[in-house]
């Protein structure tokens, strides 16, 4: 017997044995797509559904209405909060020196790119389209139109799989990138895929990444809008150690790219006015300042209103590039919904990572602090998923491809290390024995004049433990050491000093109190050390190859 095919919907025949009758009987089980849509530092600040300071602002209505018709996550989080890796571990499954890719500079080789590799297994037709940035052809995706390495805002080129090949495959297109991705993704949608077999998507932004490049048409966007601020942008409070700050607060000109003139390497004041000679001056004068004064000058009314000013341009800056990612979110929807592909697509909606908005001053990501290692992550799945749900339970970004893997009817392979979630998808619930924690690691200590010190730590639901080992993960000390040194923006083979903060993130959310010494919350400690060490084992994740960095955390672990 034959069931009535909609054209459009892809299907997969499954012949099994009905025990209802004797006779053979086909049915029919039309296996979701999945369109995996990325951007690239769409922080959870940035959004409705997270309720942060900016959220009063409605700037994602579009991806807010279509998390509320899913499941939202609120402690998904990256295991390195920079792109490139975030990346790998994504499409591996893998952490990093399981992956291979510690920092900006490694990349994913075809015969490493899992993820569509596992689709295409489970018979999906897979396709990638926007910011790919692992170096390598995407070669392990049927069909692929990427940016070269972190592409442009304006008229971007794209190397695009057909005749030609990879690199030579470059093709020149105009316009705005956020608009330039949707136009090809439906592109791809209407005329580049068969619409016999289901299909796996990743739908990648180029925003909003810095410098926040928006299509003009945002010009006038929240122009008149006072952006609400951080408190922490003025008020260092007992956030941070020695490792970001320094004795006596030595260090806090030269650590983090700020908001403010604060850090002198790097501050987004000096980017965006440094051709106003009445701001120059201004730069010159907050220069002069003794480290340990410098958060009192802050104060000083020229010093916080010039600092609010560049607070207020950067973000204005920002959500007019997410205005423009989630009205083209709409636009995907919008024909998913007209061709009646909408109701059998799984929808995923991720940043690369988080990114700090002038929290504590600081400007970018690298940092474990939870505006910059909190991923915004929702599902719909209206067939599956209930509209409405939300969970706190920990997932991380290697988790991310056994899941998709398992929605497609899959089972996770042995070599990935994330683990799925369906299970909390479809009930809601988080099993027993569900992890209780994450691992991050940042390896570019110092690196591209955002001043980071390298670290790792663990994250709880209530609580987090970093510990700074402040040194480079190439042995600087080795006269014989090879580096690149012009690739990370500095000479700093610097070591900065090491030193372990702790949050608790019940009482202290926004981490404006490093508890790290008070005796109340010693045995939480010791725990959670002990857990770090398991961790560390667990996923591969020891400095065994790295005795220099081992030495310091020898050194280190019990202070
Ligand atoms: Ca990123």
């Amino acid at each position: 017997m034959s069931f009535p095919i909609h054209k459009s919907l892809p299907i997969l025949v499954v012949v099994a044995l009905l025990f209802s009758c004797k006779k053979e009987k086909e049915i029919v089980v039309q296996k979701p797509n999945i369109i995996y849509i990325m951007t690239d530092d769409h922080t959870t600040q940035g959004f409705g559904i997270y309720g942060s300071r900016l959220a009063g602002l409605n700037p994602t209505p579009n991806l807010d209405k279509l998390a509320n018709e899913g499941m939202i996550f609120d402690n998904a989080f990256v295991n390195n909060s920079i792109c490139v890796p975030s990346r790998a571990a994504i499409i591996t499954g893998q952490r990093a020196q399981t992956n291979g890719v510690l920092d900006l500079e490694g990349n994913i080789p075809p015969e490493k790119q899992y993820l569509p590799k596992e689709m295409k297994k489970l018979g999906y037709q897979t396709a990638i389209v926007g910011k790919w940035h692992l170096e390598k052809e995407p070669a392990a995706f049927d069909y692929y139109q990427v940016l070269p390495s972190q592409g442009k805002y304006f008229d971007p080129e794209f190397r695009v799989q057909g005749e030609k090949p990879w690199p030579e495959n470059m093709i020149q297109t105009k316009g705005h990138s956020s608009d330039i991705i949707t136009d090809a993704t439906l592109e791809y949608l209407k005329n580049k895929r068969d619409p016999n077999k289901p299909f796996f998507l990743m739908h990648h932004y180029k925003a909003p990444h810095d410098d926040f490049e928006y299509a003009t048409r945002y010009e006038d966007y929240l122009a008149d809008t006072f952006i609400p601020e951080p408190e922490s942008l003025y008020k260092m409070g007992n956030h941070g150690s020695e490792a970001v700050r320094g004795k006596n607060d030595s260090l806090t000109r030269i650590m983090g790219s700020s908001v403010s003139h604060r850090n002198l390497i790097r501050n987004q004041a000096m980017n965006i006015y440094w051709n106003d000679s009445t701001i120059y001056k201004q730069y010159r004068n907050a220069r002069d300042i003794k480290p340990e004064e410098y958060e009192k000058w802050k104060m000083d009314e020229t010093e916080r209103k010039y600092t609010s000013k560049v607070y207020q341009d950067y973000l204005k800056k920002y959500l007019r590039c997410v205005k423009g990612v989630d009205d083209n979110i709409k636009r995907l929807i919008d024909y998913l919904d007209e061709e009646g592909l909408l109701e059998n697509t799984i929808i995923v909606y991720t940043g690369d990572q988080g990114f700090m908005l002038g929290e504590h001053d600081y400007i970018d990501k690298r940092w474990m602090y939870d505006e910059s290692m909190r991923m915004p992550f929702f599902v719909r799945y209206p067939t599956k998923i209930k509209a409405g749900s939300r969970t706190d339970a920990i997932i991380n970004n290697t988790d991310f491809a056994p899941t998709m893997i398992e929605l497609a009817g899959g089972t996770t392979p042995d070599y990935m290390q994330g683990k799925s979630f369906k299970t909390i998808l479809e009930t809601g619930l988080e099993p027993a024995d569900w992890q209780k924690a994450t691992y991050h690691r940042y390896w570019m200590h110092l690196a591209h004049r955002h001043q980071n010190p390298a670290h790792f730590g663990i994250r709880t639901k209530d609580h987090k433990l970093i510990f700074y080992y402040g040194k480079y993960w190439v042995n600087t000390d080795d006269p014989n050491a090879e580096w690149n040194k012009e690739s990370w923006g500095n000479d700093f083979a610097n070591h900065t000093p090491p030193a372990w903060e702790f949050y608790d993130l019940k009482k202290d959310p926004k981490e404006m109190n490093n508890v790290y010494q008070d005796p109340e919350y010693q045995e939480v400690i010791t725990n959670l050390k002990k857990q770090l060490v398991e961790m560390r084992q667990e996923l591969n994740e020891t400095d065994k190859n790295y005795p220099h960095i081992q030495k310091v955390i020898d050194e280190h672990w019990d202070d």
